[in-house]
């Protein structure tokens, strides 16, 4: 069984929920894993439970879990690895890491941001998530770092890693990591068609929509709101789906009209000419011929 004690960084927010989950992992040495954010009383915490550190690693660069990296590394006497961060090593996709007891294997996986990375310990099915997974509640994708579309591929390509149990940046340990996994890919495909359906009803400002679909919502998350569906818009504009005009808060979205399938007629959304069945088919056709 994996040795992953975690420790809670004093920094709750809306983002954060409780606060960012520092994983240290293994023993004799350690690595400890999202030092959290800049924080004398956190880092000492983390450095009791630790004892001697082997490496320091960070998921991403985002201020609640690699702002103390830095600083904690220097005390541990660490090197200190992330895909992008200020005084640390840069790292490569499947690099590991060895301590006893753990083997953790670095996966890029942007989405959340470009720069975010999980690690995967397979023998243990353990999967360390940051903020592409959280242990409640959703990932916040914030455009232009943040990436619907390079997001969803991550997802099914964690999904590909097959881990059992999901230790997140936020929130509680999941031990269904499938499920959660399936979980997250559903819920972007149902937000994707309420905007739809919503640029299908009328909507034409990304205001509009976030007052359609987070009606049932405080107004309070109606900001955060604004950025997410904004995520999705862009991913469907990158498709063909909508339409922009004009650029800022006045920037107005429509829904394209679907084409006419060049193989069968049948309605086509995007940027294709044939529909899913007729691609599908032309690609076997070309495959025998
Ligand atoms: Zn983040
Ligand atoms: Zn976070």
């Amino acid at each position: 069984m994996l040795r992953a004690i975690r420790v809670l960084a004093p920094n709750p927010s809306v983002y954060t929920l409780e606060g960012t989950n520092t994983w240290i992992v293994g023993g004799g040495p350690t690595i400890v894993l999202d030092p959290g954010p800049d924080d004398p009383a956190h880092r000492d915490e983390v450095l009791a439970s630790a004892g001697e550190v082997a490496v320091v690693l960070v998921t991403h660069s985002h201020e609640d879990h690699g702002a103390g990296a830095a600083a904690l590394a220097d005390r541990a006497h660490a090197p200190l690895f992330a895909w992008r961060l200020e005084g640390a090593t840069h790292l490569t996709d499947g690099q590991r890491f060895l301590v006893p007891g753990a083997d953790l294997e670095a996966v890029h996986t942007p989405g959340h941001s470009a720069d975010h990375v999980v690690f995967l310990e397979r023998a243990n099915g353990a999967l360390f998530t940051g903020d592409a997974v959280l242990g409640r509640g959703t990932s916040f994708i914030d455009p232009p770092d943040g990436d619907l579309t390079a997001y969803l591929a991550s997802l099914r390509h964690m999904q590909e890693l097959a881990p059992r149990t999901i230790y997140p940046g936020h929130g509680p340990v999941v031990v269904d990591a499938g499920a959660k996994l399936q979980d997250y890919i559903a819920h972007r495909a149902e937000r994707e068609a309420q905007v739809l359906a919503g640029l299908e009803a009328g909507d034409r400002t990304v205001a509009q929509l976030v007052e359609r679909i987070y009606a049932d919502y405080p107004v309070e998350v109606h900001a955060l709101a604004a950025r997410s569906v904004t995520a999705h818009l862009r991913k469907l504009d990158r498709e063909g789906r909508v339409d922009k005009a004009g650029r800022g808060s006045s920037q107005t979205w429509t829904a394209t009209a679907p084409n006419a399938c060049a193989r069968c007629g049948r309605p086509v959304h995007g940027r294709g000419r044939y529909c899913g069945p007729c691609s599908l088919a032309l690609l076997q056709g070309e495959a025998t011929s």
